[in-house]
């Protein structure tokens, strides 16, 4: 890469920063899923959706430390007529306007993997990065077996540094959590190389196939699975109707923060 890192901070500000919504974890008015960004009501600890996710993973045996130990999402993304959420969508068609959206993806996929790539071995407790895996489509998408344009926007970050283990979709696309809707490619997993795999995603609804995919990985020998995904999709027609008007405005206010650190280091200077 010949842009220095303060060059790409600048671009992404750029390219994005009037528009996009970096994701919170945490709000006065506690309705901020701490787990996914995600509005809930004030009562319960977490979203409605993490809840159910860790309530289907536990009755299919898997407890809440075989998913994934830290989940960062970049961006909300408001249904339907959000600027982001058409980056998110479109950037997978094959359109003229798809190219635009590709290169955004691929610029805000710089932040985490590249500018805090660091800080992701910080949060991690010093564990570096030791492969990266994205979710392969499943059955039931019309992109099943081809190469997922995020898988090839990653590939193209990483080049040979950082190894990828490859994961199937076994099944349909499931609404909810599936410990079987993927395995692991076995050969794609270097020996002394499970110890700390990046998953990489595109959108997080509810996080079940996220969620899904990372307790593949820790089924295959993940010690830690840490989750990026770029965008937090948002219904906030949904979410006045089951929470209230103010909690889908506090949403609608968020605005781009140019200093946070997507793995949630206090903020720091780019080096
Ligand atoms: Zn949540
Ligand atoms: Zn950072």
């Amino acid at each position: 890469m010949s842009m220095s890192d303060a060059d790409i901070h600048q671009e992404i500000v750029n390219s994005v920063g009037r528009y996009a919504r970096t994701v919170v974890y945490s709000s006065p008015a506690k309705c901020v899923c701490p787990t996914c960004g995600g509005p809930k009501s004030s009562r319960p600890d977490r979203c409605w959706a993490c809840q159910k996710t860790i309530a289907d993973a536990e009755a299919q045996g898997v407890p809440e430390e075989k998913l994934a130990n830290r989940v960062r999402l970049g961006y909300y993304a408001i249904e339907y007529r959000d600027r982001m959420y058409k980056t998110v969508f479109g950037y997978k068609e094959k359109s003229p306007t798809s190219t635009e959206y590709r290169k955004t993806v691929e610029l805000l996929l710089l932040d985490p993997l590249v500018l805090h790539f660091q800080c992701l071995t910080q949060v991690a407790g010093n564990v570096p990065v030791s492969a990266w895996a994205t979710v392969p489509s499943t059955s039931s998408s019309r992109r099943y077996g081809e190469q997922h344009p995020l898988n090839a926007i990653v590939s193209s970050i990483f080049g040979q540094k950082v190894p990828e283990i490859l994961l199937n979709a076994e099944e349909k696309k499931k609404r909810r959590f599936s410990k079987s809707l993927f395995s692991v490619s076995e050969e794609t997993i270097p020996d002394d190389m499970a110890q700390h795999v990046l998953l990489i995603e595109d959108s997080w609804v509810s996080g079940t196939t996220v969620q899904s995919a990372a307790a593949a990985l820790k089924q295959a020998g993940a010690q830690q699975v840490s989750v990026f995904c770029v965008a937090r999709i948002l219904d906030l027609e949904y979410c006045t109707e089951k929470l209230d008007k103010s909690t889908a405005q506090e949403f609608r206010e968020r605005e781009f923060d140019q200093d946070a650190c997507i793995w949630g280091l206090p903020p720091h200077p780019l080096v």
